[in-house]
């Protein structure tokens, strides 16, 4: 049986981490990761995480199992958060969530019912799009096929080519859309940009799912999340997937969440019901650790406004950086413009750096990036910023 097993190919992202840990330069940075560190190059602890954290102690609850979908507490404020707790679909109960294995499980929770219900449905990602959308989708049994997204020359969204795209797709396709904060150029559309997509995919009956990793790294909780509040207001069927590991800087718990709108209660409920049975044959039902702290976070006032202000310090950090990033190198690389950056949402930027530039930061001063040129700005700090944009100067 094991003989004739092939070894896999590296995961691209994680391959980075494991050769900067190998590094003996102590001036090594790692762009290449998809997580926030603070000024001082840590993973924070957020202020709100640990005072959930003290009250739940306190309580010492006896760990049983959740329900198959999570913690009640957590699936309503999550929702609430999501789609607005004054909005229709939640006061008409359309909507359904489900406490996930973090965003990636909630992306492969919507894929195994989409694959059940929609099984001759084709998959539609952007190009580029978060490496492991692709993968995720065609292990769940999709064909995955790419719409154009990224233009290289403008550094924004070739949105003619993305419309076309969706204007010529096949009834039923499911597309999956970045709901802000795009991963991994940082191009996002801008809110007409948003209504011509959300009446396209009413007219072409296509069915969107919003991949949202990012809310509140883009303008803000309400600015990120608008989108999902515009395609829940124009009705059809709608999947969520939402992730706290950056927002509540909650990696390793796992925390995220899917949730989709349907057309009425009744028809939301047939949806929860066969959604469990997806959870119950992979996992059963989730850790409890995680969900307990945001639900907590979320529930009471003082740690969710607490939780506003670390989000907002996290946000302002990262576009400070940006800003820092561009005025440093016009400084130091005139004639090379870098303007877009600050264009740029959420924790990674398109830097436009090509794969030898980027061996050779890797190479020359242990900067480590994405092949693709793709950057983690919130990576960045006052300490090793000078560093970076002198390194890239160089290569330029
Ligand atoms: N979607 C996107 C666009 C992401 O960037 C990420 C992770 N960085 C995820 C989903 C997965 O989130 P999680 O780490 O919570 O599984």
């Amino acid at each position: 049986l094991f003989s004739a097993i092939e070894m896999a190919p590296r995961d691209p992202i994680l391959g980075i981490t494991e050769a900067f840990n190998a590094d003996q330069n102590p001036a090594k940075v790692n762009l290449g990761v998809g997580v926030y560190y603070d000024d001082n190059g840590k993973v924070p602890l957020l202020e709100c995480v640990k005072k959930a954290e003290a009250i739940l102690m306190e309580k010492f609850s006896p760990r049983t199992y959740l329900p198959i979908e999570g913690l009640a507490a957590y699936d309503k404020a999550v929702q609430e958060l999501v789609f607005g707790a004054d909005s229709d679909v939640v006061k008409e109960k359309r909507a359904i969530t489900a406490q996930a294995i973090g965003g990636t499980g909630a992306l492969k929770l919507g894929a195994d019912f989409l694959q059940r219900f929609s099984p001759n449905s084709e998959v539609w990602i952007s190009d580029p799009s978060w490496e492991n959308h692709r993968a995720l989708f065609e292990s769940a049994g999709f064909k995955v096929n790419s719409y154009p997204y990224y233009d290289a020359a403008t550094r924004g969204v070739n949105f003619a080519g993305m419309l076309d795209a969706l204007k010529s797709m096949p009834e039923g396709s499911i597309v999956l859309l970045h709901a802000c904060c795009h991963n991994p150029t940082g191009a996002d559309l801008t809110d007409e940009q948003w209504t011509d997509v959300i009446a396209v995919v009413a007219q072409r009956n296509l069915i969107p799912f919003l991949d949202m990793a990012y809310q509140g790294f883009g303008d803000g909780i309400e600015a990120d999340g608008k989108v999902v509040r515009r395609f829940a207001e124009a009705g059809g069927a709608l999947f969520v997937s939402n992730s706290f590991s950056k927002s509540f800087s909650l990696y390793g718990e796992r925390v995220g969440a899917l949730s989709i709108a349907a057309s009425s209660a009744e028809e939301a409920a047939r949806i929860m019901s066969q959604l469990k049975r997806v959870i119950r044959t992979n996992y059963s039902n989730p850790p409890t650790h995680g969900g307990q702290v945001v639900a907590t976070v979320l529930a009471t006032p003082e740690l969710r406004q607490l939780w506003e202000e670390e989000l907002a310090g996290m946000r302002v950090r990262i576009r400070e950086m940006r800003t820092a990033f561009v005025t440093k190198l016009k400084d130091k690389a005139p004639g090379h413009n870098f303007d877009f950056v600050t264009q740029q949402r959420g924790m990674f930027s398109y830097s436009g750096l090509t794969k030898e530039q980027v061996g050779q930061l890797r190479d020359k001063n242990s900067i480590y990036a994405v092949d693709t040129g793709r950057i983690c700005v919130a990576a960045l700090n006052n300490k090793n910023i000078d560093n970076v944009i002198d390194a890239i100067a160089r290569v330029l």
